[in-house]
């Protein structure tokens, strides 16, 4: 059973009056990888310095195993911090940049001595850090010998030679190019295994987020949006921003007839959802890679390829139905033109509480206000085999 480590109890942050988080409520694991994702300006470096003691809150509570560290400064808190520009000491060599947190005389219990960490120790918790981070015989390196990706590696060393519980890492991938900055994934998802502590990591890239976490804090305008495994934030999003932002989406329009019948394009189709109030408006989201493609006279709905592009495992291919434009994602080829049938599963169609963000959506989504404005998918090719009641 994993336990709790740090917890932020009711915490707003305002800077010059203006609220940037409000009202966060949100509890780590220990050796948990838990990543804030969220758009830019959304709160996630803040939450990051407040957990860090870079920053206390306008109002709220930040506990570290139950005691309250709001006035605790940072380097007298069991966290520490990798930056995405990672400030390495570029005069000193990957051994000496590493030890240099432990070279730091420390309080002692009673304070009132400093004590030295032994030489002897400073090497093997060096030398075993830098192994953990891949790095073994990089010692005499200079910084400007090495790559990003190893000095990124070096940068990690560094914050965990200390044996913190919390990592904090804020973007530290955000320099590298692509390739390795997938191989770093893995790599840092293997050190958090390894050393079993809690990495608490942000970013705005929902794929990082989605390969590395346990769990996943959606972030927006200051609010959690949603607290999840990645299973749980792709397949069961809360609200059409969560599912907006974490993959593609077409979302739509509908209205809750009952439990399990949903109504869009003037058609009822089955969910899986229910508790809502009859009648309720609700957004629809359809991933693009559920819906299946049939010969128009088998579809539940008919519609004409307006656009194709390869992306080398499946087909983007836009559909209009109707004046509403839909991705739909194939691995089968359908030429620009063509007219096809699609079939929706009720276990691919997601209904959400209507949120704020209705409306504001893409391309993909624009369909929703135009549908009320042309009064249905009026003629909506009837289907054979259908949900439809
Ligand atoms: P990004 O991904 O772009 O780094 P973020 O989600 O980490 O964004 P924050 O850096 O936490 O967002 O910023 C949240 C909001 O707070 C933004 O509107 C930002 O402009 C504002 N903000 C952050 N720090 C300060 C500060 N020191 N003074 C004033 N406003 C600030």
């Amino acid at each position: 059973m994993s336990k709790e480590l740090i917890r932020l109890a009711d915490c707003c942050m305002a800077f010059d009056g203006e609220l940037v988080l409000d009202h966060i409520n949100l509890y780590f694991n220990d050796s948990e990888f838990l990543t804030l994702l969220g758009p830019s300006g959304c709160g996630k470096t803040t939450t990051l310095r407040i957990i860090g003691g870079f920053l206390t809150p306008t109002s709220g509570e930040v506990l570290f195993d139950g005691a309250r560290i709001n006035d605790i400064p940072p380097n007298l808190r069991q966290v520490n911090t990798v930056f995405q520009r990672y400030a390495l000491f570029p005069h000193l060599n990957v051994f000496e940049n590493v030890a240099f947190g432990l070279r730091i005389p420390k309080a002692s219990g009673t304070g009132r001595k400093k004590v030295r960490v032994p030489e002897e120790e400073i090497r093997s918790r060096v030398l075993e850090m830098l192994e953990v981070v891949s790095l073994k015989g990089f010692e005499r390196r200079r910084i400007t010998e090495l790559s990003g990706g190893q000095q990124q590696r070096v940068a990690i060393a560094r914050a965990l030679v200390n044996r913190p519980k919390v990592l904090l890492l804020d973007e530290p991938l955000g320099a590298l190019d692509l390739r390795l900055r997938k191989d770093m994934q893995s790599e840092l998802k293997r050190i958090q295994q390894q050393l079993g502590i809690t990495f608490i990591y942000v970013t705005h890239d929902q794929e990082e987020a989605l390969a590395m976490s346990d769990t996943i804090v959606v972030m927006d305008q200051g609010r959690i949006q949603q607290i999840g495994t990645p299973e749980d934030i792709y397949n069961e999003p809360k609200n059409a921003f969560v599912a907006d932002f974490i993959g593609e989406s077409n979302i739509l329009d509908g209205v809750m007839h009952e439990d399990y019948v949903v109504e869009f394009f003037n058609r009822k189709f089955k969910c899986l959802d229910k508790g809502f109030s009859p009648m309720e408006s609700v957004d629809v989201v359809i991933r693009p890679e559920d819906i299946d493609i049939v010969p128009q006279e088998k579809g539940q709905l008919r519609g004409t390829v307006t656009s194709v592009t390869f992306k080398g495992v499946h087909y983007d291919t836009i559909v209009d139905f109707k004046g509403f434009k839909w991705l739909i994602q194939t691995t089968d080829y359908h030429p620009e033109g063509e007219t096809i049938g699609i079939v929706l599963n009720p276990d691919d169609i997601h209904i959400m509480r209507k949120s704020q963000y209705s409306g504001m959506f893409g391309d993909y989504s624009s369909y929703s206000e135009e549908y009320e404005e042309i009064g249905g998918f009026e003629g909506a090719e009837e289907p054979e085999a259908g949900h439809e009641e």
